[in-house]
């Protein structure tokens, strides 16, 4: 396999652009090596500048789970582009996306859209503040809720990955109101809270965790968490950027039962553009602007192109529940053939699975946290990294990440994931 292009291509943008990427989760720097530039992807592939075909496994880190360039989206992006890409005044396409999100996630009453998970983070607890009129909130080590200032406290994915979890520019005043506990630790939660009475806004969490690789929370965690935030009048806000019409038509929350009283969504509900959104109760939304005084905007907000791709992707994973089926079960039977390798070889790694999700830890013991999770041997997942790269295997280049399934992986490219897992993993023995 050649990388000649992409190797140019990664220095001349290291001229231009701050380590060549726009965000720091494409570059290789915890794998070492340079990211592979990206031409086109069709369905279940990835093709590089290079011309090297990989089977996807990131899918835009969540939204492609259609697989790439589904004829349904491509044609509603292009219908509406040809009515101009943008407007400054409401539309019709924005009430059908409220409408849809509202039937979809019944704990949304009321939902404003904007233009990624980071601003649907920020906008969410400047709400939760707003409404209780308290300054501090809690969340988990190694959760990533985008990069707002509040969130950069221990904080999961391209932060951790680069070792800067709590990072520079981020001010002592803002620090002190982010209050962190280990996740699925309810006795480290109810501790914060009572020595924080009444000074708790909200409490955030992904209630199943992608960004420290996949860590789902133990039986009953979620259903504690809401109790002691409905008994200290807490907003629970459940980061669902990733999780959201991923794990169930509903997110996470229609699959363990619980209802936050705040969702943030992202990633797939913009089929691939630039989308996020936050809504709840309406009781809280309506502390919005203009319907309330929390002040909240965005130029591009509810963009037509955005909603066209939205709507289509989320009316899709509507009328075909029968997604969730497929991508569950085909990540439950690469899993599957990871652990009979392992078993083969006599290796004993941990994979984490929820859903459509997972991810393999080069370490033997569970991982239930962060601190679990920073027992992997990341070393020696660079290597595999590296090693199914050149097998045509395109992972997430990061060890605390989750890997994602699209709709158009099939039995084919399951073999093949799981042969060169096999290959790649005994070299590293
Ligand atoms: C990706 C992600 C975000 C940030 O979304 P962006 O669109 O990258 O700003 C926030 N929360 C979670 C859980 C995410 O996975």
């Amino acid at each position: 396999m050649k990388f000649a292009n992409s190797e140019l291509a990664f220095e001349k943008a290291k001229k231009f652009i701050p380590g060549g990427v726009n965000s720091p989760v494409r570059a290789f720097k915890a794998v070492g090596g340079n990211p592979v530039f990206i031409q086109s992807a069709k369905g279940a592939y990835i093709k590089d500048i290079d011309g090297n075909s990989y089977i996807e496994l990131i899918n835009s880190w969540g939204p492609m789970i259609l697989g790439h360039a589904h004829e349904l989206i491509q044609e509603a992006v292009v219908k509406a582009l040809e009515q101009s890409p943008s407007f400054g005044g409401p539309t019709e396409r924005e009430i059908q996306m409220a409408e849809l999100i509202t039937e979809m996630i019944p704990s949304i009453e009321k939902v404003r859209m904007v233009n990624s998970g980071t601003e649907a983070t920020m906008a969410c607890v400047r709400v939760a503040r707003g409404y209780t009129g308290r300054s501090k909130i809690i969340k988990f080590e190694g959760c990533y809720h985008g990069h707002g200032d509040s969130f950069l406290i221990s904080a999961g994915s391209g932060a951790v990955t680069l070792g800067v979890p709590d990072s520079p520019g981020v001010t002592q005043g803002v620090a002190n109101d982010t209050l962190t506990a280990p996740f699925n630790d309810i006795e480290a939660v109810k501790k914060l809270v009572a020595a924080n009475k009444n000074e708790i806004a909200a409490l955030i969490l992904e209630p199943v965790v992608g960004n420290m690789g996949c860590v789902a929370p133990k039986e009953g965690f979620l259903q504690e968490l809401r109790k002691l935030c409905t008994e200290h009048k807490i907003v629970l806000i459940f980061d669902e950027v990733m999780t959201g019409f991923r794990l169930s038509k509903g997110g996470a929350q229609e699959l363990y039962g619980v209802s936050p009283d705040m969702t943030t969504l992202g990633k797939i509900i913009g089929g691939g553009l630039p989308v996020g959104a936050y809504g709840g109760k309406r009781e809280i939304m309506d502390m919005v602007a203009p319907a309330g005084p929390v002040y909240q905007a965005g130029t591009l907000s509810g963009n037509p192109l955005a909603m066209a791709a939205g709507l289509a992707m989320l009316n899709y994973l509507k009328g075909n529940p029968s997604v969730y089926t497929k991508i569950n079960e085909s990540a439950k039977q690469i899993v599957a053939g990871f652990e009979e390798n392992h078993k083969e070889l006599g290796l004993k790694y941990t994979i984490n699975q929820v859903g459509s999700m997972f991810t393999l830890f080069f370490t033997d013991q569970p991982v239930r946290n962060f601190d679990d999770a920073k027992k992997s041997d990341t070393i020696l997942f660079g290597k595999y990294f590296q090693g199914m790269l050149r097998e045509g295997i395109y992972l997430a280049p990061s060890q605390y990440e989750a890997l994602f399934i699209s709709n158009s992986i099939g039995e084919q490219e399951i073999a093949k994931i799981v042969a060169a897992h096999k290959k790649v993993i005994t070299t590293l023995k």
